[in-house]
């Protein structure tokens, strides 16, 4: 599971400062070089660590908490909080418009796992008993359409097609009057990926975007790839106003740091995390969840 090392190394920063009845400002001071070098190490963006750093010296180093009874667990507090309010503080839930149907719009990179989520989040719409429609938008990859169509009977979940000679800006607009004549309350779009971004799948995305304006625009990014995937949410962001994050192979042994950077960099909340390859491996994303996860 991603975050291992982080929390071992976390654990045992603590475990000394705990262990302590008193501390002064230079042992604070210790311990945040030590957290500093942990989540550097962990991958998370070098500029989020140095913010991250400099609130929780903040809020840590002040005469109140060293003196007080047990400054070692205050610290740890302030640090879980800080971690919690970088993931995003709240969690962030999907969109729904006020008028259904709600359209969701997947973007990302290929092999991130856009395709597998949009089944996912499906399968969790019907058992919240909502009546979601998967749209194949995914034209160019050979088995996308297939693949939709397996995992929509998988979950007894309609799935539109047009196959693939049609336009996917085509294939989105039909899909979308497909859902308001058949009354299915959210319409998920499967897009097409490529390896790396470029300006024909941006072009292509935007389109898309612009000819069935989403309620939410749901970047999905494989936590695997660390500093890359911020890089790509910022990429995407700037092209297409995204609403949120989708986290892909937390289940890896991913060392994290994407989760952790992400909100910080993009300012997209993270909505959900998917922690394998089953249907029902997508949660929602809770940040003081996670927060206290990787604190062990
Ligand atoms: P797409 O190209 O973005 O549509 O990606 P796919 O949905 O086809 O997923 C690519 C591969 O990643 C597939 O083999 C999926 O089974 C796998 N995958 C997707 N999500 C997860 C996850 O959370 N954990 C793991 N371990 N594998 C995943």
């Amino acid at each position: 599971m991603a975050f291992e090392g982080l929390t071992a190394r976390l654990q045992n920063v603590f475990g000394k400062l705990r262990g302590r009845g008193k501390l002064t400002e230079e042992d604070v001071n210790e311990a945040m070089r030590e957290v500093r070098l942990a989540l550097l190490e962990a991958d998370v963006n070098f500029k989020v660590v140095k913010d991250f750093i400099a609130k929780v010296k903040e809020k840590a180093v002040g005469q109140e908490v060293l003196k007080s009874f047990t400054p070692g667990m205050v610290v740890v507090d302030i640090v879980n909080k800080e971690l919690t309010e970088l993931m995003g503080g709240t969690q962030a839930k999907l969109a729904q418009a006020g008028k259904p149907p709600t359209v969701v719009l997947m973007a990302g990179l290929q092999g991130a796992g856009k395709t597998t989520l949009t089944g996912k989040l499906a399968n969790l719409l019907q058992k919240q008993n909502h009546k979601p429609l998967l749209v194949a938008g995914d034209i160019y990859r050979p088995a996308a359409i297939k693949q939709l169509q397996v995992l929509g009977e998988q979950i007894g979940t309609p799935v539109f097609t047009l196959g693939n000679q049609v336009s996917p800006v085509e294939i989105a607009k039909q899909g979308v009057q497909h859902a308001k004549d058949n009354g299915n309350d959210y319409v998920l779009i499967d897009t097409a990926g490529r390896l790396q971004i470029d300006e024909a799948l941006m072009e292509e995305i935007q389109n898309i975007h612009a000819a069935v304006k989403p309620d939410e625009v749901l970047l999905v990014v494989d936590a695997m790839t660390g500093q890359e995937a911020v890089n790509v949410a910022q990429s995407f962001h700037e092209k297409l106003a995204l609403t949120g994050v989708v986290l892909t192979k937390l289940d890896g042994d991913t060392r994290g740091g994407a989760a952790l950077s992400v909100k910080a960099v993009t300012g997209c909340p993270i909505k959900f995390a998917s922690t394998g390859e089953k249907i029902d491996q997508l949660e929602p994303f809770h940040p003081d969840r996670m927060a206290s996860r990787i604190l062990g």
